[in-house]
């Protein structure tokens, strides 16, 4: 099972180019898709589900052309947008069985069997008689995972699935979303580093319309590994450090300055060496120095 994406390229209308000649190849597992905002990830994600076309590259799903053969895709897809709509007044088991049914599942006792077992993957029997409206943040992702898994799909796009979403409901969706790739490829576009480094075995970095960095999670950090520096500074003396040393982050902490550098040697200069992070591997291959602090220097 794989899906292999190459030289995918798409500039809108009005000149902006989403994707610079993007190549990756994703297997059975989940497949992180990290980068800031705008960096073209939902741009990927509805191309890969045929909601948008490419203006060049192929996608190909086990040998089926994804871009020609939308309608075949689209039966083994299973889509859990960034904007995932429902209807207020709805409850979870009828807009489940109603899904079920726009999904070619037409015998009603077989409909019944398949909302129940959705219903109880993702944690939500209890509440099936709720109106959806009333759904928490976390409880319509999972229900929006329900709805993505009608079909037994051969591939799951979640397009941002943890914006928003408490500690507690994240973790209950990392679980989830960890058990449906142990048969499907799930590609899981974020932003948040945390994601990519609790769920997948195998990620890509985009930036600005291109893939900065692809590979799996451990051998990224390990690349980084004796090679991050940290030290807390005054915050008046950020910039001078900006143009002596390569610096991936910043923090507040307890209202001091600690900033985190690359360096393949020991800088001196009162640095100290620091645990490598999926986060300093993500700020390194984005180029940026990232202001986590918020502190411009
Ligand atoms: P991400 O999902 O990583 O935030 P997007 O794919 O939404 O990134 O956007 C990538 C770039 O394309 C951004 O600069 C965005 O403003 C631009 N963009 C996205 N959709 C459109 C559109 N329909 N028309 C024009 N520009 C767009």
């Amino acid at each position: 099972m794989q899906l292999v994406i190459n030289s995918l390229s798409k500039t809108y209308p009005n000149g902006v180019r989403a994707l610079k000649n993007v190549s990756f190849v994703c297997h059975k597992g989940m497949f992180g898709l990290l980068g800031p905002n705008g960096a073209g990830k939902s741009t990927l994600m509805r191309t890969i589900a045929t909601l948008q076309d490419a203006d060049q590259g192929t996608i190909s799903l086990d040998g089926l052309d994804v871009l020609k053969e939308k309608t075949a895709l689209r039966r083994l897809l299973g889509y859990l947008p960034q904007e995932f709509g429902v209807y207020p007044r709805t409850t979870a088991e009828e807009m489940l069985d109603h899904i079920a049914r726009l999904k070619g599942v037409n015998d009603a006792a077989k409909r019944r069997d398949l909302v129940a077992t959705l219903l109880e993957h993702v944690n939500l029997t209890r509440d099936k008689k709720k109106r959806l409206g009333g759904f928490s943040g976390g409880m319509k992702q999972r229900f929006g995972i329900a709805q993505a898994l009608i079909g037994e799909p051969k591939l799951i796009i979640v397009d941002e699935p943890t914006a928003g979403l408490d500690p507690a409901e994240r973790n209950r969706f990392y679980n989830l979303l960890s058990r449906i790739g142990e048969n499907t490829i799930v590609i899981l576009s974020t932003h948040i580093v945390e994601d990519v480094s609790t769920l997948c075995s195998q990620f890509a970095i985009i930036c600005d319309g291109e893939v900065m960095y692809l590979g799996e999670p451990d051998a990224a950090v390990m690349e980084l590994t004796g090679k991050i520096y940290t030290k807390l500074i005054g915050r008046e003396s950020l910039a001078r450090y900006k143009q002596q040393h390569r610096v991936l982050s910043t923090h507040l902490k307890s209202g001091v300055l600690y900033i985190r550098i690359f360096s393949e040697t020991a800088p001196g200069d009162g640095f100290i060496p620091g645990q490598a992070s999926l986060e300093d591997v993500y700020f390194k291959a984005i180029g940026e120095q990232v202001d986590v602090a918020g502190i411009n220097s």
